[in-house]
């Protein structure tokens, strides 16, 4: 067993993952998933192809603990190669007409995993690329593994699509490798990650880090300091941008497990804003996304739910670099709850059913 791996935690996972696979695959059906943004002078596509699923998350390593992709993949049903090259040039044509466009394409897994994106797919998918001017930017997203072992992949795509700009998106989601193992079941370290962004910065690719906030077992003030520590980690090693992701409770995950019995919440708003600040005091010109998925819902990201879409705007706003008050408590009273979780010894927090924090009468109040 290597040593990335913790072997009790990936036995969970893989049991737990197994079970619910099994479980929706009767009435399973493979889906394409696009989204079309336009701004003033760029559209942005995202397409999500079905293709056969991250390898990862379908060994027996169970995939990454908070991870459920894997459930909309295809798996054993493949979507045929035309019908996904078919609906990419539809989303080519058909759209913001006359603007460049910002084209994404996610396969939930890794773009240069063979298993899941085929070299033939991967191919087609290129030469369709080269017959439109329009596309600006081709973003994907792999694992340091696929970077590793197939550089030269990765840099006959760069050549083959020039003069589109690649970005390759790496989910490091934590720099601290004890996280990385006994946390995630992410199966690499972050030496992996750094070895993997060498190589990109010297072919000129744009790298953007993926974040995760909060990672099982570990406190919500825990979550603040691995996700601060993590971006400043990355853009030191050299990632153009982070995607800072909040947990979004996905079904059929070791997450999703420690959720249901009461072991496992979600990061409050405020933790995001908090880290948001942080990184921004930091760094005022580098490149940050939080564009949280399910937020103000339970399974994501949220607060009392009076005050969410308040702090979301907050979170966005320090992100732009803009000023904010900073009398959080005038603007909600859950800011107190929150700030007397973090502030609390895990002891006292172990003796509370953690959902119930949210919806506690303040103890400052
Ligand atoms: S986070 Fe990425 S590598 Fe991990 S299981 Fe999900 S798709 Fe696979
Ligand atoms: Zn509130």
């Amino acid at each position: 067993m290597p040593s990335e791996i913790n072997p009790l935690l990936s036995f969970k996972v893989n049991d737990l993952r197994s079970e619910y696979l099994n479980l929706i695959e009767s009435d399973f059906q493979p889906k394409l998933w696009s989204n079309v943004e336009e701004t003033e002078t760029e559209c942005i596509i995202t397409i999500v192809i079905p293709t056969k699923g991250c390898s990862w998350a379908l060994s027996e390593s169970g995939g990454c603990s908070v991870c459920g992709y894997v459930n909309d993949s295809s798996r054993n049903q493949p979507i045929p190669s035309n019908r996904i090259l078919d609906r990419i040039e539809q989303l080519l044509t058909r759209n913001c007409q006359k603007k460049s466009i910002i084209l994404k394409i996610f396969n939930s897994g890794s773009f240069f995993d063979e298993e899941d994106v085929p070299q033939n797919l991967r191919l087609r998918i290129v030469k369709l690329l080269k017959e439109n001017e329009r596309i600006r930017k081709l973003a994907v997203e792999s694992r340091p593994q696929y970077i590793l072992n197939n550089f030269n992949v990765i840099e006959q795509l760069k050549n083959q699509i020039d003069p589109i700009f690649l970005e390759i998106g790496i989910g490091l989601e934590s720099s601290n490798n004890a996280i990385l193992r006994d946390c995630l079941n992410k199966g690499f370290f972050v030496e992996d990650y750094e070895k993997s962004v060498q190589k990109l910065l010297s072919s000129g690719i744009r790298i953007k880090t993926y974040i995760f906030i909060k990672p099982p077992f570990l406190t919500e003030l825990e979550a603040i300091n691995d996700a601060i520590k993590t971006a400043q980690d990355a853009f030191r090693i050299g990632t153009d941008v982070i995607s800072l992701n909040p947990c979004n409770v996905q079904n059929g995950t070791l997450i999703h497990h420690l959720y249901r019995k009461d072991s496992y919440q979600p990061p409050w708003l405020w933790s995001i804003l908090f880290i948001v600040k942080s990184i921004r005091s930091l760094y005022p010109n580098l490149d940050i996304i939080c564009e949280p998925s399910a937020a103000g819902k339970h399974r994501g990201v949220h607060n009392c739910g009076k005050c969410d879409e308040t702090v979301l705007n907050l979170i966005q706003k320090v992100i732009k670099n803009e000023i904010i008050s900073e009398k959080y408590s005038e603007i909600c009273s859950c800011f107190t709850r929150w700030k007397f979780l973090v502030e609390s010894p895990i002891e006292v927090l172990r003796l509370r059913k953690l959902s119930k924090l949210r919806n506690l009468t303040p103890l400052n109040e």
